[in-house]
């Protein structure tokens, strides 16, 4: 291992979803503050943390293989490893059994514990759990607040203002791992709003697992969004992912009415069947849910709706999947992200349901739904031709360092040429659009073109 004057190197590398993105930022704040420095080469690393979701069998199979790699890594020199997140917590005792590689293992609560573990494990400077340890016990109150995230940079800010879910969706494991619902306060989370913007960020996204269920006291989901929305500097709030059971009329009257809060919801479906919507637990029938579709509509026709949708579900039938494909007919959703039904260890629908319907026809769903979905997309994007929209410059194009890459406040994304006019990244500009497909759309930022 290092001298002991020097400063053991620590390399994250995070899989899953955007709050196991914040969470690594914690977690680097954590380590920073505990006297560890962090590095973006692993060869470099005395410590390889692995931040792992366990939504989904891919993410969950790319974390084993990593941990393949490293034990090639730790039989050639001295190297800590630690499990961190969704499946340290669901999957423990496997992890501890069959991955002897494994030093530290930490649950989304346990975070705090981490550097005296890591300097233990360090210092004992041999191979297993044993010589590290874990922290794998859920909390009620554990939010983080006083913790200020360590970003990359960018445009955007992710801050989540709650963690946990109390909803138990019988195909989700969050409840399990990352526990019960809490909230932040409001206090805290417009502390950290106001130091993202200091530190250069424009665009804030706050994020949850039912975003739209935050209660701290009398702040609701609707105060907070509005309250971030007028803290100075900042130019745009997005938010995901809210449940559609959690809609008041506040929070559409707050995305409806401020010109700061973006005009995209989120709005996972998930199906479109109502007895697979109650086998899923998810608490609205298909009527409900297009009713909320529809109103979203009526006050602003212009807004941007997005959803999840599994297909698959254990009992699906033919005539339930294809209730699912006529919603999404009807609602015409900007984008939709469709999965094949993967069986989650320790859920609800991993006890009662069996997961009884072919991998082939899973897939062959998911196919037809995209399929359904992708004219969808270019027409609505190709609606847009012609328009002047405003966009927040986020980088270059991926095509060409020659080219501004940036998002519609419907989280569309823009590409043009920088030589049209000067911008700067996170300011909002003028973009006209000339061409459109399901994936971007084509602008030109003319010289003379004004927002209103
Ligand atoms: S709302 Fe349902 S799907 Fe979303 S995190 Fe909670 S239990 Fe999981």
């Amino acid at each position: 291992m290092k001298q002991p004057d020097k400063p053991h190197q620590v390399h994250i590398e995070t899989f899953g979803c955007q709050m196991n993105e914040y969470d690594s930022e914690l977690v680097r704040s954590l380590l920073r503050k505990a006297g560890f420095e962090l590095t973006e080469d692993r060869e470099r690393a005395d410590v390889v943390l692995m931040n792992t979701c366990a939504i989904r069998e891919n993410a969950h199979n790319k974390v084993y293989g990593h941990l393949a790699e490293l034990k090639a890594v730790k039989d050639q020199r001295p190297l800590v490893v630690g499990v961190l997140g969704c499946m340290a917590q669901n999957l423990k005792e496997e992890l501890t059994e069959k991955q002897p590689l494994v030093d530290v293992l930490v649950g989304p609560d346990g975070y705090r514990q981490l550097p005296g573990l890591l300097t233990k494990a360090l210092h004992a400077g041999e191979q297993g759990l044993a010589q590290g340890g874990l922290a794998v016990d859920l909390s009620e109150y554990e939010t983080y607040d006083d913790i200020l995230p360590e970003r990359d940079g960018g445009i955007n800010a992710w801050i989540a203002i709650m963690r946990g879910c109390d909803n138990f969706c019988s195909f989700c494991v969050v409840p399990y791992t990352r526990g019960r619902e809490r909230s932040r306060d409001p206090e805290g989370v417009l502390r950290e709003v106001e130091a993202a913007v200091e530190a250069g960020h424009t665009q804030i996204t706050l994020l949850g697992q039912n975003v739209n269920s935050y209660r701290s006291d009398d702040w609701d989901f609707a105060r907070l969004i509005l309250a971030v929305a007028e803290v100075p500097g900042v130019q745009r709030v997005r938010f995901t992912s809210p449940h559609p059971k959690d809609f008041p009329a506040a929070l559409f009257d707050a995305v409806a009415g401020h010109p700061n809060i973006c005009k995209h919801i989120h709005l996972p479906l998930q199906s479109g069947n109502d007895r697979i919507l109650e086998l899923m637990n998810r608490t609205y029938s298909r009527k409900e849910y297009l009713d909320l579709a529809a109103h979203v509509r009526s006050r602003h026709p212009g807004i941007a709706l997005t959803t999840d949708i599994i297909c698959g579900f254990g009992s699906e039938t033919e005539a339930d999947f294809l209730d699912t494909y006529r919603l999404v007919q009807e609602v015409r959703y900007h984008s939709a992200f469709v999965f094949k039904y993967s069986e989650r260890k320790n859920t609800i629908a991993a006890r009662k349901f069996p997961d009884d319907i072919p991998e082939e026809v899973k897939g062959e769903r998911v196919s037809r739904l995209v399929d359904l979905q992708r004219p969808i997309t270019a027409g609505l994007n190709r609606d847009l031709i012609g328009q002047t929209l405003p966009v927040m410059v986020e980088g270059d194009s991926k095509r060409s360092p020659d080219q501004w890459m940036g998002r519609t406040d419907t989280n569309i994304t823009v590409i043009w040429n920088k030589s049209d006019a000067p911008a700067s990244l996170g300011s909002i500009q003028p973009v006209t659009i000339l061409d459109a497909s399901a994936a971007v759309l084509m602008g030109r930022r003319h010289s003379t073109a004004t927002l209103s």
